[in-house]
């Protein structure tokens, strides 16, 4: 760093001290009460009257200070010092400067920032748009207009980033006139896009404009300040302060025509045309950025990428303590303020997500009830149909049939009506299975389990009773129709054709009838139908037997 610029800063310390003491013998910006009720507050502005302070003007005009208990007075800059350091010596509460605020606060100024009010810089390199120029690059050799100290840091940032050193450049020092610009005497002039654009237009120049957060510098523009003092001292002043600046943005870049009314009626010291305020104010809400961010928004991110950048052009002399350098109500807003305020609505919305879980998982926890309910439902019934069945033929098994006929025989004894019982075995099946295989033998039990089935009227039961035995229980069946019945089977086993893969084979039955007499039960049924079945068997077998 150049030996005179650290010179430069060590003056700004004792400055700085100069700066206490005077305010400590000036009463002028110490209030008696301590309250904010009516409390006086010097508000240093960078620049002379213009739209750049259109938030103060509003906040002024619609009465926001005063309701928030605060004279508000807004001063234009003298020419001797510039706003930071009208707030260092004590001469005002808060200023607004630029983003040099923070080499001040590395240099031990306990200057604190309140809020950005532009989210990006105004600031650009302006060239003339003739072809001579069409990068950053063909400025090299050139003259090109740029201030001292931090005033460009920005700039020389983006020469940088673009690779151009302040060395390839022969810098000519800014001065506030365009006329070495506009009569070709520099290449480059260090401007706003706020201000210059609009002279330079009406003037019929073509200009380009090399703005820094193309190239990747990122800077804030107008910076409100105020001190650690008055925030330790009078904190309810810079909130109430603060809050009402901002509400005063807001109004201001709402309603921009009326604030420019305003200007012209009662702060117009630079005697601005409208039609230059209202360039100024379509450039300057731009890069306030109302309706992306809060109005004075601030990120630590883009404080340390300044801070970054100033140091790299070793203008920072020390550490900027970005923590008690940004206001802290702001950054906190962030989480902690913004659940305060919306404290009521946060827990309403707890309770009913909650709430909502709560009987999404009852009626989750229903469904999965109701599901397993079904399921052993249905393995309940699949269970006892499997207990009622022949797994092979499908047809009722013993159990399911003695119940049934059991059932069957009380009906008959109660409304005196007929019950027949026949009882069917296979003849010689055994040779069946050794002829051609136990597979064989099953798929023989299968086909004539299925001609059963057809024989079978409504009301009767027919069921595999173990083996290659089959009986069918008839209700309201004589013995002369049950044996016209068991003959008809008979004659349709003979005549089908068991069929096994490629095979076909015939079998007969033996065939027992037995009628039930008035009295009798199960046992005596089944045994005289039994005997029947005998008699076929011992006549000879493909036969029915009646038992007499
Ligand atoms: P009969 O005319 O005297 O009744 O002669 P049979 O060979 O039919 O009588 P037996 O009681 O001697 O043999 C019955 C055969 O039935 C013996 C057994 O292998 C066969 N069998 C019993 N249950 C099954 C089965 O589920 N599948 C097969 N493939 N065969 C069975
Ligand atoms: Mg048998
Ligand atoms: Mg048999």
């Amino acid at each position: 760093m150049a030996r005179g610029t650290r010179q430069g800063w060590t003056f700004v310390r004792v400055f700085w001290a100069l700066g206490l003491v005077l305010a400590a013998v000036t009463s002028g910006l110490t209030h008696a009460s301590g309250g904010k009720d009516g409390f006086d507050v010097q508000v240093q502005l960078k620049w002379h009257h213009q739209f750049q302070f259109a938030g103060y003007y509003a906040a002024l005009e619609q009465g926001y200070y005063r309701e928030a208990g605060l004279n508000v007075s807004l001063r234009e800059p003298t020419a001797h010092h510039t706003a930071i350091e009208r707030l260092m010596m004590g001469r005002a509460h808060f200023a607004i400067a630029d983003t040099g605020a923070v080499i001040y606060r590395s240099t031990g100024v306990p200057l604190v920032a309140l809020g950005a009010i532009s989210q990006r810089s105004p600031s650009v390199l302006i060239t003339r748009d003739d072809g001579s120029i069409s990068g950053l690059g063909d400025l090299r050799g050139q003259k090109v207009m740029l201030g001292g100290g931090y005033m460009n840091a920005e700039l020389i940032a983006m020469l940088r980033n673009a690779g151009v050193e302040i060395t390839d450049l022969v810098v000519v020092p800014s001065e506030a006139s365009l006329d070495p610009f506009i009569e070709g005497r520099i290449a480059a002039h260090n401007g706003y896009t706020t201000n210059e654009p609009y002279l330079l237009d009406a003037l019929g120049i073509d200009i380009l404009m090399f703005s820094p957060g193309d190239y990747g510098v990122d800077f804030y523009g107008d910076i409100l300040l105020t001190t650690e003092a008055l925030i330790e001292t009078h904190p309810e002043v810079v909130e109430a302060f603060w809050e009402a600046t901002r509400r005063g943005w807001a109004y201001a870049v709402a309603r921009p025509d009326e604030v420019i009314d305003l200007i012209l009626r009662d702060y117009n010291t630079q005697d601005k045309t409208r039609a230059h305020l209202e360039f100024e104010a379509e450039e300057l809400i731009r890069l306030i950025m109302p309706q992306v961010v809060p109005i004075g928004y601030m990120h630590r991110d883009r404080w340390e990428h300044i801070e970054r950048v100033f140091r790299d052009q070793e203008l920072l002399m020390g550490d900027t303590n970005l923590d008690s350098f940004i206001y802290a109500s702001l950054t906190e807003y962030d989480l902690w303020d913004w659940m305060r305020d919306y404290r009521w609505p946060l827990a309403i919305a707890v309770l009913l997500v909650a709430g909502a879980l709560l009987v999404l998982h009852s009626m989750r926890l229903k469904v999965e009830v109701q599901a397993r309910t079904i399921d052993l439902q249905r393995a309940k019934e699949f269970a006892e149909v499997e207990a009622r069945t022949d797994y092979l033929t499908g047809l009722p098994n013993r159990r399911h049939f003695l119940e049934t006929l059991t059932r069957c025989i009380a009906q008959a004894e109660r409304y005196d009506s007929p019950l027949s019982l026949v009882a069917i075995d296979i003849d010689l099946f055994k040779q069946i299975n050794d002829s051609y295989g136990h597979a064989a033998g099953d798929d023989a039990l299968q086909q004539i389990g299925d001609v059963l089935k057809r024989f079978v009227r409504s009301g009767d039961i027919a069921a595999r009773m173990g083996g290659e035995e089959f009986a069918i229980a008839c209700v309201n069946t004589d013995a002369a129709d049950a044996t016209a019945l068991a003959q008809r089977l008979c004659e349709a086993v003979a005549e089908t054709s068991i069929l096994y893969g490629e095979i076909s084979f015939q079998v007969t039955l033996s065939v027992g009838v037995a009628t039930r007499a008035p009295g009798e039960g199960i046992a005596e049924l089944l045994k005289k139908s039994d005997m029947a079945l005998y008699n076929a068997k011992a006549e000879g077998r493909n036969k029915v037997c009646q038992w007499c």
